[in-house]
This record gives structure tokens, sequence and C-alpha cells, in this order.
């Protein structure tokens, strides 16, 4: 399986059987996530931004106004650390110290260039939009060329990246089996509900279905 290059700042250090380096588990993970957080430094202050993000082969495009505060650092070259957090459940445990959470993770590091291309431009549009609903950009009127010029796209080409993953039930201390109370794991997921039409829909407009069909992909396996 392609994977990325492990390297020292990306090998997993604590509880390092959970580390993944392989790309369909980051990809999977990237894509999944509505959202990431992008952690960048500006004079020595450290400032992580929540953001969505799309996917094409091995490039993450991120966007926003072009008076964006992380988009202008970024441009200009700072080094930026990318997460992606997907949480399948809580894992309670008999201890208070051994609870966790099931959980899915994605570390992406590198440098970030900004987009000029129109054609690459587009295609990123058009990545957002169907990260977040599939085939979106299909049926909307895309970004016209104020649209485009208002708006930054900075690209960041998925080379040095992790992954960490917890599955499971909780691990207690052998002395603690004994103990009466309820242990187990309670799958949490992201599920959509009952679509609003907008106040100024066009009367008779049906929801779409991959709206009302909307989920994000999960295998069961991901939530025991
Ligand atoms: C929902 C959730 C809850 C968590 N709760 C806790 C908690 O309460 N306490 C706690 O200590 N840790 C928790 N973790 C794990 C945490 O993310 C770190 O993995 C852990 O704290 C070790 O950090 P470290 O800097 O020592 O990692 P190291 O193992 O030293 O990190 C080395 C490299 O491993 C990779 N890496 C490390 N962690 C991750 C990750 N999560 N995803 C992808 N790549 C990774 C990165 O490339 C990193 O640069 C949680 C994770 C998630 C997703």
């Amino acid at each position: 399986m392609d994977a990325t290059p492990k390297t020292p700042r990306t090998t997993v250090a604590r509880q390092r059987d959970r580390g993944r380096y392989d790309r369909d588990t980051i990809n999977a993970i990237i894509d999944e996530s509505l959202i990431c957080h992008v952690g960048f430094t500006v004079r020595d202050q450290p400032y992580v931004i929540p953001t969505t993000h799309a996917r094409v082969d091995d490039r993450l495009y991120i966007h926003g106004s072009v008076g964006s505060r992380m988009l202008k650092n970024m441009r200009q070259g700072v080094p930026v650390c990318v997460t992606m957090t997907l949480l399948d459940g809580l894992v309670l445990a008999r201890s208070a110290f051994h609870h966790s959470m099931n959980y899915r993770s994605a570390m992406l590091l590198g440098v970030a260039e900004e987009v000029t291309g129109e054609d690459e431009k587009r295609l990123a549009f058009d990545a957002l939009v169907n990260h977040v609903v599939a085939g979106r950009s299909a049926d909307v009127r895309a970004a016209d060329a104020q649209e485009l010029k208002a708006t930054s796209v900075l690209r960041l080409v998925i080379d040095e990246a992790s992954a960490k993953v917890r599955r499971g039930p909780p691990i207690d201390a052998d002395e603690d089996y004994a103990l009466t109370c309820w242990a187990g794991v309670l799958p949490l997921q992201l599920l959509p509900g009952a679509p609003i039409d907008d106040p100024r829909l066009m009367l008779g407009t049906p929801v779409p279905t991959n709206v009302s069909t909307y989920r994000r992909q999960r295998a069961q396996s991901d939530i025991d």
C-alpha cells in the first residue's frame, strides 16, 4: 500500500501501535472530516484555526477571504500543521485514569502555497463544495470572476503525514476488572437532521438526493 514516508517528526512515539502511515488510512480520515484545524505561528504566537478543506489526490486545499490572517500567513510560506479528528466513541473504563476515546485522526505537516492558476482554483472550489456534499458543485452556480478574486486558495502537498487510530474497549488495570461499575464504549457519530427548506426556496423545489440521504462515510468496523 502506498505510504507517506515516515519522517522523524511524523513517527508516532506515544502508543506507536496506533500510528498509521498508509495513504488509504490518511486520505479516508481527511475525506470524512468536515473540518480541519490549521496550526501556524506568527511572531512566536501559535494559532490554531478551524476551517474546511478538500483533498484532490495528494493535495489538500484550504480557502478563505483574501483578507484572512491565516491565509495571508500561509501564503508567505509559514510552516503549518493541519489536523483532522473523527470521534468514534467514548471509552468508559472502570477507573477514571483509563477513560479514553476511540478516534481516527490525521496530522499533515508542510508549507502551503497559493494557487494562482484559474483552472486549479476552480478545481479547488468544486472540490471544497463537493467535500461538504458530494456532487453539490454540479447543482449550484459556479463562482464568478469577482468571487474567485475575493478568495484565496492554498495548496498543501500531502507528503509528510501520519494518522493515529484508537479502537476497541477500555484497557483497565487487571485488578480493576473485579469492580462492578459499568464499563464499555459509547459509540458516537455525526448524523444529519431533517433538511429545512430555505424560507425563500422556489415553491416545489425538491430536496436533492445527495442531501436527503446525506451521510459521512464511515465503516462499521471503525465504530466498534
Ligand atoms: C479525540 C482525541 C482525544 C485524545 N485525548 C488525549 C488525552 O486526553 N491525552 C493525551 O495525552 N492524548 C490524547 N490524544 C492523543 C493525542 O492526539 C496525542 O497522540 C498524544 O497526546 C501524544 O502526543 P505527543 O505529542 O506525545 O505525540 P508523539 O507520539 O510524540 O507525536 C509524534 C508524531 O506522531 C504523530 N501523531 C501524534 N499524535 C497524533 C494524532 N493524534 N493523530 C495523528 N498523528 C499523530 C504526529 O506526526 C506527531 O508529530 C487524543 C487524541 C484524540 C484524537
